[in-house]
């Protein structure tokens, strides 16, 4: 099949290049230039497992281009895909300019019929948008809605995760279909049939529905996350161990063991933008989320967490906030593991490293930062800043340091040399956001160590 994809980000290289590597012929159209001319050269611009081989060979064997000529696009495929950015808008709500721009460009240069497809997330009623966007610029175009070529939009929300896309596109879990047309159902189920074959995963569905269930999934896996991070900050204030409680209601099959991991805070492009779009859809209609709220709020809390261990450590006495009014951390250094707002990815956008890193510049401390896959983007975000040094190596992090900060629980910071580590840092101290190392073992070896839901309080 014939298929465009507007938006060569996480979802659309990812999404694209997968449809291509099962045989479909996809044109992939992004606005960027630059990201178009480097892949075009085989420079991939994310990091993603698995994906720069899958472009490589799909690239050379011709299934997969990459152009910014939107026309050229709209009139490649019967299959348009929007798969570009939602950023929350000043209020927090989703911001569908980019969206309805797509929408836009389709409908000024369609001269066939087509199915134009929601992969972005947005809000429940953006399908109808997208329909009366189309609409408008065809009555414009055409004189009569006889000659006017035939459309369908539908709602096929993406649910892969940054880390491992490629094999969450490869084998999805389900694949969500929001349309009321035959046609475009069938289609939809033709253009998966690749991903479809061991047992049923098209789950076909009202398009408000679709919307929804990508809003409904994204809130509640931030739920989870801040349930758990709630209840870390209970144990730590009891004595409990969050990692004991973990394990005990993780073994309950209701509950489960994924996504139940306390640390310092969500982050990442989705979770933070999609509770606070959907709280934003409900305050629209009228309806107060309390429990979306209060989500985000534990989040918001969370993510200030290893600023707040870091505080206790040095000034006990002092609130954080008259830690960051002084300046009382001018002259140390903290070493920072982990830019990456989760491991196997290099997208820092809402990363937990960032809020730790504003508050420690506020604070008037340097910070000296790995991470296996962000430091470009760490560049590209920061640039040559005097109070930040992107090191080499996870080593080169600690030399000199007063203290460690993990943010990120990559799998190459899980069994540190410990006495390396110690001989590198000016005292033995870890701020584990990601409860990576067990605390006994920090105290035999004379590691001061704060981690969460779990600190000993020495
Ligand atoms: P991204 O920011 O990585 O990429 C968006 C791309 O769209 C950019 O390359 C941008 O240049 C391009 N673009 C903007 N306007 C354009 C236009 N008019 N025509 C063509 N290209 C245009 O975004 P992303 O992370 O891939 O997310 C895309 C959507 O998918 C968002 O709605 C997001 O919420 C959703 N989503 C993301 C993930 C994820 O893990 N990143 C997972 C599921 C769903």
């Amino acid at each position: 099949m014939k298929v465009t994809v507007f938006g060569i980000g996480y979802v659309g290289l990812v999404q694209g290049a997968i449809l291509a590597d099962a045989g479909h012929d996809v044109c992939c159209i992004d606005v960027d230039q630059n990201k178009i001319d480097n892949l075009q050269k085989g420079i991939i611009p994310i990091y993603e497992p698995g994906l720069s081989s899958i472009v490589e060979k799909n690239y050379a064997e011709g299934r997969l281009t990459f152009s910014t000529n939107a026309e050229f696009g709209v009139n490649f495929g019967e299959l348009q895909f929007i798969a570009v950015g939602t950023p929350p808008d000043e209020d927090g709500s989703a911001d569908l300019k980019y969206v309805l721009k797509v929408a836009e460009t389709i409908a000024t240069h369609m001269n066939s019929s087509k199915i134009v497809i929601d992969k972005s997330t947005v809000p429940v009623g953006t399908a109808d948008k997208v329909q009366a966007m189309i609409t408008n610029v065809l009555n414009e175009r055409f004189l009569s809605s006889e000659s006017q070529p035939k459309f369908s939009v539908v709602s096929n929300p993406e649910f892969l995760k940054e880390g491992s896309a490629v094999s969450d596109c490869k084998r999805p879990d389900r694949i969500v279909i929001g349309t009321d047309s035959e046609y475009a159902e069938d289609l939809m189920r033709e253009l998966y049939e690749p991903f479809n074959r061991n047992h049923e995963k098209i789950i076909v569905m009202d398009v408000k529905s679709a919307e929804l269930t990508k809003y409904a999934a994204n809130c509640m896996l931030a739920t989870k996350i801040s349930f758990m991070n709630e209840m870390a900050n209970i144990a730590e204030k009891v004595g409990a161990d969050i990692e004991q409680v973990r394990q005990g209601i993780g073994s309950d099959s209701r509950i489960g063991f994924q996504f139940i991991y306390p640390g310092c805070g969500y982050g990442g492009s989705c979770f933070p933008k999609d509770v606070q779009a959907l709280v934003k859809t409900s305050d629209a209609i009228g309806y107060e989320s309390q429990i979306l709220k209060a989500v985000e709020a534990v989040n918001y809390s969370q993510k200030n967490k290893l600023f707040e261990y870091i505080c206790q450590h040095y000034f006990p006495e002092l609130n954080h906030q008259a830690v960051i009014e002084n300046k009382s951390l001018s002259g140390k250094t903290v070493a920072v593991w982990g830019l990456a707002f989760k491991p196997n990815t290099d997208d820092m956008r809402e990363a937990p490293s960032r809020v730790l890193m504003d508050s420690l510049w506020q604070a008037g401390a340097k910070v000296q930062a790995f991470d296996p896959e962000s430091m470009e983007e760490a560049q590209r975000i920061y640039g040559n800043r005097n109070d930040l040094g992107l090191m080499g190596t996870k080593e080169a992090a600690l030399n000199g340091a007063d203290l460690l900060v993990i943010c990120t629980e990559w799998q190459s910071f899980k069994a540190p040399d410990f006495d390396n580590m110690k001989s590198l840092l000016n005292e033995a101290v870890i701020v584990d956001g990601r409860n990576l190392f067990n605390v006994q073992r920090m105290q035999q070896k004379g590691i001061k160590y704060y981690s969460i839901g779990r600190t000993p309080k020495q």
